[in-house]
């Protein structure tokens, strides 16, 4: 635990030095939960969507795109059951003035569970060695035995709870279960009650509920509303999806993770309209696409799981998580949600207005069905940057002590592609063939000349925003028109004439390779 905060708290840490995230308006010692991303961060972050919206509408013919207003209508939030449900249990600890989301408490205790389990695996493991067998292991241990049990209980009491809306019950665990304050060790706990998440404001001159405007907390409903404008003007068949990356809001309450939990984030959400029974075949086929997705980039299988929902959202007949082991373990990074006709059925009985599909196949109108992929770009953000990161004995050196830290990010999400320095920085020619060269390479990626330190530091400096390529530019370059191309991962050097370099760069960054693997 204490290196998962160790490792958790360097992210954070790097995340700043090098520009890639700060916190929002830091200068009056910041505003929980919201944070800016710097000259790094957002190059990487516009990789990352750009990565997701090609896969989505670059490379399917029936999925299109659209980018709606942030507010909407506020009959919108009460047709999708945001108003009435879209709230989390919160509970106070009177000692320590914590607030806390109950159900969270319970699944951390539920997780406890999990790692004492693991424990006791790894610790049979080694004991029995060859000889161990994990599954009778699991099935016979009277200790691990008990702590399943005691799991799928409490995981199931979750669930019913939470399903009921039962917040004097959700408290009673609590207090069962002898669940601290992880902050003191305190039990002394308030009652649990209901919190809705949407921030609102106030609509010009018209005072009262009629006038409450809410930021929209997820962007698949200016999706559903826009469901025939779309259909109609693009003429698409069933099954077709309507694609979109934008900004989300929610009053987040514990807001302890840097970018994992923000009240101000960006989503990247596609809904799939396809004819009611063919949901179950699509929510397979949209978990298998999507895990195809995020594997494409390199990260391990291991690092990825899915995670079946146990309580089911107000409008969902299906729903599974991909979780990624984050510093803090494994947590939800996407949703993929069979979410039935709920919404478009909902906003036809408000609007009063028919939102229906013509389908010419079986000649008969019906209000679609929905599969919907949905994932937080800033999560993909911290799971990229987290499984990047790594401190390493420099490849090729003898010496465990000569350690660099460099961000193995895959090259096309890099946020700089290549980085040209000259050997000297004193020395005119050197400058101005360095110069001559970053000219050539930067209408076709994003480069970065730097000539403020010795080349050693400049590559350390490269290593750490995952730059693929450092390009040194020496003396028998003014000779010879050849630079050397550094490696990042290998740091490997090769001695090439400059005329090769954009081609070189080029096979190795670009976008294309990932999307051939999908
Ligand atoms: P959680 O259980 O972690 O609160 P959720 O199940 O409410 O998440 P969804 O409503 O399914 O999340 O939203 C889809 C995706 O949006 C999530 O998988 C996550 O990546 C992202 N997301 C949701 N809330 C936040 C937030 N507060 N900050 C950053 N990303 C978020």
């Amino acid at each position: 635990m204490a290196n998962q905060e160790q490792s958790f708290k360097s992210i954070v840490a790097h995340c700043k030095e090098y520009g890639f995230i700060y916190q929002s308006s830091e200068v009056y010692d910041g505003l929980a939960a919201v944070y800016d991303y710097g000259p790094n961060g957002v190059e990487l972050k516009n990789n990352i969507k750009e990565y997701w919206w090609k896969a989505m509408v670059q490379l399917h013919d029936n999925i299109v795109g659209i980018d709606a207003a942030i507010f909407m209508h506020p009959k919108t939030w009460k047709a999708s059951g945001h108003v009435d449900a879209f709230n989390v249990p919160l509970i106070d600890n009177k000692d320590s003035k914590k607030r806390y989301r109950a159900d969270q408490l319970v699944e951390e205790y539920i997780e406890k569970l999990e790692n004492k389990i693991n424990k006791d695996v790894a610790k049979a493991k080694k004991r029995f060695g060859e000889a161990f067998d994990e599954t009778k292991y699991l099935a016979e241990s009277p200790r691990v035995v008990g702590y399943q049990e005691e799991k799928k209980k409490v995981s199931g009491q979750l669930a019913q709870l939470m399903t009921d809306n039962d917040m004097e019950g959700l408290g009673k665990l609590i207090v069962d279960l002898d669940i601290a304050d992880p902050v003191n060790g305190s039990k002394n706990w308030t009652d649990v009650r209901q919190f809705n998440l949407m921030f609102s404001t106030q609509l010009g001159n018209i005072a009262g509920e009629e006038g409450k405007l809410y930021l929209r907390p997820e962007t698949a409903q200016g999706i559903f509303v826009n469901f025939l404008n779309v259909q109609k003007t693009t003429r698409q068949k069933l099954p077709f999806g309507i694609a979109q990356i934008g900004k989300a809001f929610r009053n987040e309450i514990v807001a302890r993770q840097f970018i994992f939990r923000m009240k101000e984030f960006e989503q990247m959400e596609m809904q799939f309209f396809i004819q009611p029974g063919s949901q179950a075949d699509w929510y397979q086929k949209w978990k298998d696409q999507r895990m195809a997705w995020h594997l494409a980039l390199g990260t391990s299988d291991t690092k990825l799981r899915f995670h079946d929902h146990e309580n089911l959202a107000h409008y969902a007949d299906a729903a599974v998580d991909i979780q990624f082991e984050f510093p803090f373990g494994f947590r939800e990074l996407e949703g993929i949600h069979s979410r039935t006709d709920f919404d478009l059925a909902s906003h036809q009985e408000l609007s009063g207005r028919k939102i229906q599909y013509f389908d010419p196949k079986t000649n008969e109108s019906y209000v679609p069905y929905v599969v919907e992929t949905s994932i937080g770009c800033d999560r993909m953000f911290l799971a990229v940057l987290s499984n990047a990161l790594i401190k390493e004995q420099v490849p090729g050196s003898d010496d465990p002590n000569n350690l660099r830290e460099v961000l193995k990010i895959h090259p096309a999400l890099a946020p700089v592609k290549c980085a040209v320095l000259p050997l000297k920085r004193n020395d005119e020619n050197l400058v101005a063939k360095a110069q001559e060269v970053f000219k050539k390479l930067r209408p076709h990626f994003n480069c970065q000349y730097d000539d403020t330190g010795s080349i050693g530091k400049l590559y350390r400096r490269q290593d750490a925003i995952g730059t693929p390529y450092c390009v040194t530019v020496d003396f028998e370059s003014l000779d010879d028109n050849t630079v050397t191309i550094r490696d990042r991962d290998t740091l490997q050097q090769e001695r090439i004439p400059i005329d090769q370099l954009q081609e070189k760069i080029r096979d190795r960054v670009n976008m294309e390779q990932l999307l051939e693997k999908l």
